[in-house]
């Protein structure tokens, strides 16, 4: 069995029109770095501008790539059984992802709020209507890590005893430089991790082009978790050193990545220990959404 912890169906951001018929990934710069396992010959830590740039456009593309159909015909190929499907309000909703995902198991939806008339009535919904977790994704959303917002929501969330997603590291969405990037680095989660320690906590991309961040946060804290998407082999192998064989899960982010490149690495960093492959690609995530 292997499941994907990480991956979208459609998420129209500002400048992303859905495009479902588009098949092929762009050639550019993330294409490079998937197949190149994640390992950045070029520089350290965030890219410099002009590659920036060229990021934000080619992933702009593959944001538009993402739909239902689709989604399950790359699950297929890439040998998938299952991927958790996570919205991110107001650009999608719990409520679209439960109705794609009515009727089709290979599917996990999860929900998403944002500040707004009736969020809390919304999520509970959500959450009783079939979604196992809830994704939080402050770059997005234009909310600070540490705004009381994200702390009431985890306040009404934290009863069902499902997993938080959050989307972490710098990331810039659009081509024109963003300012709201700051909000996905990872050490300004560690206020609602500690306010919140009965609540999973999974760090998305592992805090992407900083990882040594979320590994540390998953050192000091039991409730942390960490997604392998974007990460190289060297990475995906510390942190588990780091977590331990049970707060590590496969994920690859798709459409933003293709799963099989991120597959192959949750594979290798297993080192042929099947009880370990078995954790990482499947029943770490499966333990927390049962
Ligand atoms: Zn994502």
């Amino acid at each position: 069995m292997i499941v994907d912890a990480h991956s979208h169906l459609e998420l129209p951001i500002p400048g992303v029109i859905p495009r479902p018929e588009r098949r092929r990934e762009p050639l550019g710069l993330m294409y490079t770095y998937q197949v190149l396992g994640f390992r950045n010959p070029l520089w350290r830590g965030a890219p410099p501008e002009w590659a920036r740039v060229l990021i934000s456009a080619e992933n702009q593309l593959r944001l538009s790539m993402g739909s239902k159909k689709h989604l399950l015909e790359r699950m297929d190929r890439a040998g998938i059984d299952r991927s958790v499907v996570l919205p991110v309000a107001p650009f999608s909703t719990g409520s679209d992802y439960l109705e794609q995902c009515a009727g089709e198991e290979r599917l996990i939806p999860f929900t998403t709020s944002c500040p707004g008339d009736g969020w809390e009535g919304k999520l509970h919904r959500d959450m009783k209507g079939g979604c196992r977790g809830l994704k939080i994704h402050p770059i997005l959303q234009r909310i600070p890590p540490e705004d009381a917002f994200y702390f009431d929501l985890l306040e009404a969330f934290r009863g069902y005893g499902r997993p938080v997603i959050a989307h972490t590291g710098e990331f810039h969405y659009f081509v024109t430089p963003d300012p709201c990037s700051a909000y996905g680095d990872t050490a300004r989660f560690e206020g609602l991790i500690t306010a919140f320690p009965d609540v999973p906590f999974i760090l998305g991309h592992s805090g992407l082009y900083f990882p040594d961040k979320a590994i540390e946060l998953a050192r000091r804290h039991d409730s942390v978790y960490l997604d392998t998407s974007f990460q190289p082999l060297r990475v995906v192998r510390e942190a588990l050193r780091a977590a331990g064989e049970d707060r590590v899960l496969f994920g690859s982010d798709w459409p933003e990545s293709n799963q099989r490149f991120a597959l192959g690495i949750a594979r290798k960093a297993a080192r042929g220990d099947r009880g370990l492959e078995e954790k990482l690609l499947s029943g770490n995530i499966l333990a927390l959404v049962p």
